[in-house]
């Protein structure tokens, strides 16, 4: 690891400060950012202890939306009684992810930022454009099995890893900024970048920016929801396809759908065309696969991830199927 310099911060002006240093990042559970380092893939010459700036309470603002701190534990998230009640899709989704001790580290902030899991990325042997810019990806002609369907360019396929941002991107969350010239938000759809010629930049945060909070809609339908992921063993991995799910059905006609995937895209992966293939159509299998083709229709599969495409979707209807029969 190389040398580095430690800032704890206690307010976001101080933190704004900081971070104005060229080669700061900021850290909060550190559950990544610290594999990183020790890698030598990420190499700060600062790192900036957030975690004194509180962001660690979820409150029901007076609209109804649910404002989540971006320094709340994905634990105490999955575990917090109006999330599970109202969002079941976005607990279940925290839930699935990591073990229990990774989870009680593991922060809001730090989940929507985390990096791939793509394995030439971590052994710096190997080329890697989101590594280093313009070397080369060894993914495309390498192994390939846990890599991206959906969203992938010639310069880089890997998948973006989090549980919890697929949940997020059903819900059509917002992410709520601070940087040096003030406050902003972001919708999800907007925050990951797809990888395109530029697969080094992944987000739409500018330099030195915070995170403060993530914003969820109130949405009147989302207790009927659910969270499926489908992997190599039962705990403890990432997903190799997964859906999130929200219906609002009345007498048995979807009125109102949202769809997100994980485990195959480079970001996750909102489905706009398969929500729009269910509104107005009969809840049931047949409408339920029909929505599934249309989620996988631009898929594009790679030497050994071709299995991703059949998977997803058998993972989408029976996620479409759990939540049916909820209505
Ligand atoms: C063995 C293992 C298994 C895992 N399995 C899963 C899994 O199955 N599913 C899953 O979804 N995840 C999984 N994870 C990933 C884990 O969820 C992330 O490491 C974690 O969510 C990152 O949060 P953190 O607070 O520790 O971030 P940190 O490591 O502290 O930071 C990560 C990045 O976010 C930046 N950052 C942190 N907070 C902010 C902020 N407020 N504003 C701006 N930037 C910020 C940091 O600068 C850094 O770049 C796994 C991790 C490990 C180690
Ligand atoms: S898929 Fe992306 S992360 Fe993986 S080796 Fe290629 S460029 Fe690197």
């Amino acid at each position: 690891m190389n040398p580095f310099k430690y800032t704890s911060v206690k307010d976001s002006k101080t933190a704004m400060t900081a971070a104005a240093t060229a080669g700061s990042k900021f850290i909060a559970g550190g559950t990544n950012i610290v594999d990183l380092m020790k890698l030598n893939i990420e190499t700060p010459r600062q790192i900036i202890d957030i975690n004194g700036l509180g962001f660690n309470k979820i409150e029901t603002l007076a609209n109804g939306n649910i404002m989540i701190g971006a320094l709340v534990k994905n634990s105490d998230l999955a575990y917090d009684t109006t999330i599970m009640q109202r969002y079941p899709v976005l607990s279940e989704a925290l839930l699935a992810g990591a073990s229990a001790q990774l989870r009680n580290a593991a922060s809001t902030g730090g989940n929507l930022m985390q990096r791939t899991r793509c394995p030439y990325f971590y052994d710096v042997a190997f080329a890697c454009n989101k590594r280093v810019q313009g070397s080369g990806c060894s993914a495309i002609p390498g192994y390939n099995r846990d890599n991206a369907v959906l969203g992938t360019s010639d310069k880089c396929i890997a998948t973006h890893p989090s549980d919890m941002c697929v949940a997020m991107a059903a819900l059509g969350a917002i992410i709520h900024l601070q940087g040096a010239k003030g406050t902003r938000t972001i919708p999800f759809a907007d925050f990951h970048l797809l990888p395109g010629q530029t697969p080094h930049l992944e987000h739409n945060l500018k330099s030195g920016e915070l995170i403060t909070s993530v914003e969820l809609p109130a949405l009147s339908f989302s207790s009927k929801s659910h969270y499926l992921k489908a992997r190599d063993r039962a705990s403890y991995q990432f997903a190799l396809a997964s859906a999130a799910v929200v219906l609002d059905i009345k007498n048995g006609i979807i009125e109102n759908a949202r769809i997100a995937l994980g485990g195959v895209g480079t970001k996750p992966w909102r489905s706009f065309s398969a929500e729009k293939s269910l509104v107005g159509k009969s809840a049931g299998t047949e409408t339920y696969r029909k929505a599934a083709d249309m989620a996988l229709a631009e898929a594009k599969a790679y030497k050994d991830n071709g299995f991703k495409i059949e998977l997803a979707k058998r993972t989408l209807v029976q996620a479409l199927t759990k939540v049916g029969e909820m209505s």
